[in-house]
């Protein structure tokens, strides 16, 4: 009886045992299933059967059909959104309630070319700005103004976006919200801005030196006309005459630059011989009583043939380059004009050498800016503007060239133009 009893027992447990390991099975494979997002059959579990396990696996399969839909359609949406926004000029950026990035399109990586690989990292870590998460966060609250302008401060440059944020609902059908941000690169228009006030404050300044000490001495000049020594008075008028010309040379200055920067530069092409037009030009110093104490001399080659340019836009390039070796170097230096020609390249180029004292290596890169002086005092006092290079430079990019200046501090300095031989038309 005891024996049967036993037995019993072993059997039921036996048999406990194998419809645990197949409940198991069954849990298994209704988890793999769920991950996988893909139906399963029931009939592969023994171990799990009846009329409740049919209708659960009836009801998971059912699902998973459902959320495998879902998704695919979550997937195709947001991949429709990123094939649309993708040509976008703006730059598009989605992010989901926990600041997740969802989408950001190309023209995004045109603003912040560093920022690749950014889908499902979070925002914070991509966009190091605490303006623009502040505003992130306002426009999820829905204190945002529609338009803000952020500066985004790189460790190599500043770039001024244009933000438009809104909240918009989830595409993953969950309850949270996603925001969508239109961002627009201002850093151009930005720089624009800045580099025009610059320009006017520079011009004001450059107007109001000479102006103020003409007023004084022409005021000098009226209150004591009568008793004013003649020595004094003529004194007086040279340095009025002297600032008057200097006006006038800003004024010429300033009308070339703001014409070359126009929209019609005025650049008449024609076909140019280069050698005659530099002897020309040459010729024309040697007989300047300013270039008197210097030696000019020219070193032409030969194989230079005609080119398309504009021959008073030329002549002016090499009357400025002249123009500040003469100022900048003291009597006795050498002046060589050179002309070369690189034939595999189509560009001829002219160089304007001196031995004068040079240009220190950290003011060479902005010689040609506007207004841009290396010794204030010593160009102002030469008669110079501060706008000779950058109306050569402006000639030599007109053209489809470009400009470079070497030099050493007591060797001397080479201004050197590359003029296109092709027409650039
Ligand atoms: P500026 O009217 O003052 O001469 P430029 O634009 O022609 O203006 O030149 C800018 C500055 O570059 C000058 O003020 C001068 O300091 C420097 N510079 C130009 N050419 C030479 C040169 N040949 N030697 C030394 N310094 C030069």
């Amino acid at each position: 009886m005891l024996e049967a009893a036993l037995v019993l027992s072993v059997l039921a447990l036996g048999w406990t045992s194998v419809k645990l390991v197949g409940h198991r099975r069954a849990v298994r494979t209704v988890k793999d299933a769920l991950q996988q997002r893909q139906t399963f059959l029931r009939h592969e579990h023994p171990g799990a059967s009846g009329r409740d396990w049919v209708e659960f696996c009836e009801s998971a399969n059912a699902m998973i059909e459902r959320l495998a839909t879902l998704e695919a359609a979550q997937t195709s949406q947001l991949a429709q959104l990123e094939a649309t926004l993708g040509s976008l000029k703006e730059a598009v950026l989605i992010v989901d309630s926990h600041n997740h990035i969802l989408l950001a399109n190309r023209a995004l990586q045109d603003i912040f070319p560093r920022a690749t690989e950014i889908i499902d990292q979070r925002l914070e870590v991509v966009l190091h700005s605490v303006a623009f998460l502040n505003y992130v966060n306002a426009v999820k609250q829905g204190t945002a103004e529609s338009h803000h302008e952020i500066e985004f401060v790189e460790t190599d440059e500043t770039r001024w976006v244009e933000v438009t944020g809104t909240i918009i609902p989830a595409l993953d059908g969950a309850s949270g919200r996603w925001a969508l941000f239109v961002l627009h690169d201002v850093t151009r228009q930005k720089r624009l801005e800045r580099t025009r006030k610059d320009f006017v404050a520079n011009v004001s300044h450059e107007l109001r030196t000479p102006l103020a000490v003409i007023k004084g001495y022409i005021e000098t000049l009226t209150d004591g006309h009568m008793e004013m020594d003649p020595t004094d008075r003529s004194r007086f008028l040279q340095t009025v005459q002297r600032h008057t010309e200097r006006l006038n040379s800003l004024l010429d200055d300033l009308l070339t630059l703001s014409r070359l920067e126009s929209s019609n530069p005025g650049l008449e092409r024609e076909s140019v011989e280069l050698r005659s037009l530099i002897l020309a030009v040459v010729e024309e110093y040697r007989n300047r009583p300013d270039a008197a104490n210097h030696h000019i001399t020219t070193k032409l080659d030969s194989a230079i043939e005609r080119l398309i340019a504009d021959p008073l836009k030329l002549h002016q390039v090499l009357n400025n380059l002249i123009d500040n070796a003469l100022k900048y170097t003291p009597p006795k230096s050498q002046i060589t004009i050179e002309a070369q020609l690189h034939a595999a390249q189509h560009e001829v180029e002219i160089r304007v050498r001196d031995n004068g004292p040079g240009i220190p290596e950290a003011d060479l890169p902005h010689i040609f800016e506007r207004f841009y002086r290396v010794e204030k005092g010593r160009s102002r006092e030469r008669g110079g503007t501060g706008l000779g290079l950058s109306i050569v430079k402006h000639i030599a990019t007109l053209h489809g060239g470009r400009v470079k200046a070497e030099s050493r501090v007591g060797q001397g300095t080479t201004i050197s133009i590359w003029i296109p031989t092709r027409s650039q038309r």
